[in-house]
């Protein structure tokens, strides 16, 4: 997943505001890091944004949410091609 100050960079390019405190609240609690991923918990949060930083924080939030999914998975292709490939070659399939 992207660390918070690219998430903050992406906002700024998005909206010309940081929203520093909606991707540090996500990110920086090691214990709620997990819970605060999690897309369940989507409308609560949302609203909990919403009502602090209006519709624009609440798009951030879930934007961030959207960006880690996207690099996740980036991960686990480029992880699992790689896989693959070794796996081809160690038995020399071509
Ligand atoms: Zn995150």
């Amino acid at each position: 997943m992207p660390p918070t100050d690219v998430h903050i960079k992406a906002s700024i390019e998005r909206t010309g505001k940081e929203y520093k405190e909606v991707h540090e609240w996500i990110d920086l609690d090691p214990e709620k890091k997990a819970e605060r991923h999690d897309i369940t918990k989507i409308y609560e949060y949302g609203k909990m944004f919403e009502e602090k930083y209006g519709k624009e924080g609440l798009q951030e939030y879930i934007q961030h949410i959207h960006d880690d999914v996207k690099t996740k998975f980036e991960h686990v292709q480029h992880d699992l091609e790689k896989a693959i490939a070794e796996t081809l070659a160690y038995f020399g399939v071509k």
